[in-house]
């Protein structure tokens, strides 16, 4: 069925568009609304509450940015928790490695399950044997978890509806908790053209809370703004100092040089440097 513009505004004035060959999937589930569109230009992209969760042609921009600095950087990871990536993109990624075990923390089946039919390339790995898929919310689940981890990814949805405590303090503070000695967190940040004062406010809380806290960047085409920003946190790995160990082959984006820019500060984010300010600056959920 052809499906009318699919829209996802950035601003009040600003945003992308797709003009689906067809819907592919419309649903509601317990959490959020899912849809999935099939496109010329980005083939399938799946929504989650009208937001842009991923697409076929740049989800590896994003899924390599997030997973291989902790990886290669990390010196032995033998044990990996995911937090949200129910399109399995990142434990696509983390399986790269010769792990012992990845375990993915998704609150939505009903997204696990629409990505392993719709997303074949994401989904790949939900059956590898070292794989432990696990349909929780990610805040309750470390709360109650007793293992800890080499490497910890947050890989959620934007700050609102179900995603919102997997950007706030006590949230990473249960999560440090959770890492083993030398662990290493990843996690998607957001947009630093769009989201600049909540970039700030959660470098202010992050940087207290842990040793090493730096914000990094990479492309994500489809994502407000065009790049994205994560945050990698550690006690014991120094992102600007440690030396990485090599990345698996096969990868579309991400190399070592990659990684090592990565880490550059844009001059607006320098503290001292005047916040880059438009009218209509905003999260992308109001
Ligand atoms: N990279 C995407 C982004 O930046 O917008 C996120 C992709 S991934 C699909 C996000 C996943 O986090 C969704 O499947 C969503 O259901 C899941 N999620 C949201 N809140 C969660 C929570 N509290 N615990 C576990 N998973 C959660």
């Amino acid at each position: 069925m052809a499906a009318r513009d699919v829209r996802e505004y950035h601003t009040p004035s600003s945003g992308i568009f797709f003009v689906p060959r067809r819907r592919l999937l419309s649903s509601k589930t317990p959490f959020q609304k899912m849809e999935i569109y099939e496109t010329d230009s980005f083939g399938r992209v799946l929504l989650l509450d009208g937001l842009v969760q991923t697409t076929e042609r740049d989800e590896s921009f994003y899924h390599e940015m997030l997973v291989h600095p902790a990886l290669s950087l990390h010196p032995a990871p033998e044990s990996v928790l995911i937090i949200g990536g129910g399109d399995g993109g990142a434990l696509r990624e983390v399986l790269r490695y010769p792990v012992r075990r990845a375990s993915l923390v998704e609150i939505d089946e009903a997204v696990i399950k629409a990505c392993r039919e719709y997303f074949p390339g994401l989904s790949s790995s939900f059956d590898d044997p070292r794989a432990n898929v696990v349909v929780a919310d990610g805040n309750e689940f470390i709360r109650r978890a007793g293992e800890s981890y080499d490497v910890v990814l947050v890989d959620s949805s934007d700050p609102v509806g179900p995603s919102a405590v997997l950007h706030e303090k006590r949230f990473f503070s249960r999560l440090k908790k959770r890492l083993k000695p030398g662990g290493i967190i990843a996690a998607q940040a957001g947009s630093p053209l769009f989201h600049l004062d909540h970039l700030r406010r959660k470098a202010a809380f992050l940087g207290e809370s842990f040793r090493f806290a730096r914000y990094y960047f990479g492309p994500a085409p489809t994502y407000p703004g065009g790049f994205w920003c994560y945050a990698f946190l550690s006690d014991g790995v120094d992102p600007l100092s440690a030396v990485a160990r090599g990345v698996p082959a096969g990868l579309k984006y991400y190399n070592l040089g990659i990684g090592r820019a990565a880490f550059a500060q844009p001059e607006f984010l320098n503290p001292k440097a005047t916040a880059v300010k438009t009218k209509d600056a905003g999260n992308r959920r109001k």
